[in-house]
């Protein structure tokens, strides 16, 4: 008989589950925080631009011309900034990177929920520390001690920001790394980035992703900023091209472009506002969102009936069963027209 060829941690973990993509036209489409707007006119003309001859050399793996212009945006030194396929592959490095064998990493609950996953795949625990009815920030225990902390400023899928202040007294009192991740931080009206372009050897890590304020969630570019010694340890670590030269172009496209990312920012913002003031008038409770979601619960608190009602009317939001989160339902906030859609159907 042939023997089990998976290893016994992979074989015993379930891996991560997206968000649906349905394929099917005509859906109102709010159930995995993409941007409604399609991405700046300088990444098509980029993707016009680009040479498909240029593609028989290998891309650029240290992504230079990306990084200085990250490092640029953020006032820092490219030694600083790594930039990954998706803030997704840095999280996974940081797992790969900073958790020895027999370690742990941390988390909230709820939260984004690919990090208990990673800490599967890297075989090590993940302690989470509960997040209460109201979701608001709780201190972990003095007795937690994991390597690794994923913050996610603003939370998801709760919206809600958590304030520098209290962020960087987190992790000036903690040991490991932590790496705030913030992949919606320009819906916010606030960020940690300078806890990340410290100087002195600092423990934090922000990152941050092309895919949602930037309109990129199908390119698959992310990048973080930090310590010069945590980011030489990710180019160690990650694959050796990891980026390729169709993406690295693009995303510089997009990132020379701020002011059209900015607009678009303002205008899911205003909807955000309207949004959560119409729910509000039906009696559905939301948190203060600093995103392009709102967690929200239906006044009978009946989120499951009220996701498959709005799924057979073709309009996808995202719900997650599990406590704490089972009555309420995460609505990504569209264009004016697809949340018109979306209220018309819960009116019916
Ligand atoms: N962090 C959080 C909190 C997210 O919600 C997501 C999107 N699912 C990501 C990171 C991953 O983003 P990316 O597309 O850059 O891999």
């Amino acid at each position: 008989m042939k023997r089990n060829l998976i290893a016994t941690h992979i074989q015993a973990m379930e891996g991560y589950v997206p968000g649906e993509q349905p394929r099917v036209a005509d859906v109102v489409k709010l159930n995995t925080n993409e941007n409604p707007y399609p991405p700046s006119p300088a990444v098509a003309r980029a993707l016009a631009a680009f040479d498909p001859a240029t593609l028989r050399r290998y891309p650029d793996p240290m992504a230079k011309a990306l990084r200085a212009r990250i490092a640029e945006i953020h006032g820092t030194t490219p030694d600083h900034v790594f930039a990954g396929n998706g803030s997704d592959e840095v999280l996974a490095l940081a797992t790969r990177c900073f958790v020895p064998d027999g370690g742990a990493v941390g988390c909230f609950q709820p939260t984004y929920s690919l990090y208990p996953v990673l800490a599967k795949i890297r075989n090590v625990r993940c302690v989470e520390t509960p997040l209460g009815d109201d979701f608001g920030w709780r201190t972990p225990p003095p007795e937690f001690r994991p390597d690794l902390f994923f913050l996610t400023n603003p939370n998801a899928p709760t919206g809600i920001r958590y304030p520098e202040e209290i962020v960087r007294a987190f992790a000036d009192a903690f040991d490991g790394v932590v790496l705030v991740d913030e992949a919606y931080a320009d819906f916010s009206d606030g960020n940690c980035m300078a806890l990340a372009t410290r100087e002195g050897n600092g423990n934090v890590i922000v990152s941050r992703t092309l895919s949602k304020s930037f309109s990129l969630a199908g390119l698959r570019f992310g990048y973080c900023v930090g310590p010069v010694d945590l980011i030489d340890a990710l180019y160690k670590a990650k694959d050796s091209y990891n980026l390729d030269a169709v993406t690295q172009a693009l995303a510089l496209a997009a990132l020379n472009d701020l002011d059209y990312m900015r607009a678009n920012v303002e205008r899911i913002r205003a909807s955000r506002k309207e949004l959560a003031a119409a729910l509000a008038e039906r009696g559905w409770k939301a948190a203060d969102s600093q995103t392009n979601f709102l967690l929200a619960r239906p006044p009978d608190g009946d989120a499951a009936a009220i996701f498959e009602r709005l799924r057979a009317r073709h309009v996808y939001v995202r719900y997650f069963p599990a406590p704490p989160t089972t009555e309420y339902l995460r609505i990504t906030i569209g264009t004016p027209e697809e949340n018109a859609r979306l209220l018309a159907a819960l009116d019916i």
